[in-house]
């Protein structure tokens, strides 16, 4: 049976540092992955030959390195908000959750990814859509959702919670360096995260998930093959 898996991050390439690999497997076992982004990246660092680029100039250029990247992952519907890059903490909560939750129930996925609490990184954005994503799932407004996970935080990590799903990306690593390297814009970010792409980086080689709410159950500690995995 197909599945749809929603990705809901906050900016472009947020999906690919974190979840290429699972979003091509997805993708390659006939399920359906999609993904909505709350801002264009417009406020991304600008280096180099971007460094000229107006935040709108910038914005545009990111959503065609996004429908690059998106080839390349298998991702078969790409939205995005709109909403002001590096400022989500000011969006209306109201508004955000409207648009958040109208999007899931347009595509009624049985599973959502998002951030941890902490955004991974406590980027400010990434702590927001986390924050907002896990609102609509767990109003009971969205009822095709039976698993929410979060990319996997050393926080999450600290308070015990452990990825149900870990995927070695090294046998998939050209796919996700070509994704990568579809953000152009972002090239020194990437280089700093993942270093040389010419070879899987052993500290960044797993991509991980934590289960963090099932069918009402916080937490289910379980190791599964698969998101896909228990769906009823
Ligand atoms: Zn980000």
């Amino acid at each position: 049976m197909k599945r749809t898996a929603a990705f809901i991050f906050a900016h472009p390439d947020d999906e690919t540092f974190l979840a290429s690999c699972l979003i091509r497997q997805l993708t390659d076992n006939g399920d359906q992955p999609i993904l909505l982004l709350a801002t264009r990246g417009d406020a991304g660092k600008k280096n180099g030959d971007v460094g000229h680029l107006t935040e709108e100039q910038l914005g545009a250029r990111r959503e065609k390195e996004m429908e690059r990247a998106a080839a390349i992952l298998g991702l078969k519907r790409v939205e995005h908000l709109g909403l002001p890059d590096g400022k989500l903490n000011a969006a209306d909560d109201v508004w955000f959750v409207k648009r958040v939750a109208e999007f899931i129930r347009a595509h009624e996925p049985e599973i959502v990814i998002t951030f941890p609490e902490d955004g991974g990184n406590f980027h400010p954005d990434h702590m927001a859509i986390s924050k907002i994503t896990t609102s609509v799932v767990l109003s009971g407004d969205c009822p095709s959702v039976q698993k929410l996970y979060y990319v996997a935080s050393e926080t999450l990590k600290e308070q015990g919670h452990r990825p149900s799903v870990s995927i070695d990306t090294e046998p998939w690593w050209d796919m996700k360096a070509a994704a990568l390297k579809a953000h152009d814009s972002q090239k020194y970010a990437v280089a700093r995260y993942f270093g040389d792409l010419r070879v899987c980086p052993q500290q960044r080689r797993y991509e991980a998930f934590v289960l963090s709410w099932e069918r009402g159950s916080f937490y289910p500690a379980k190791s599964e093959q698969s998101v896909t995995d228990g769906l009823v």
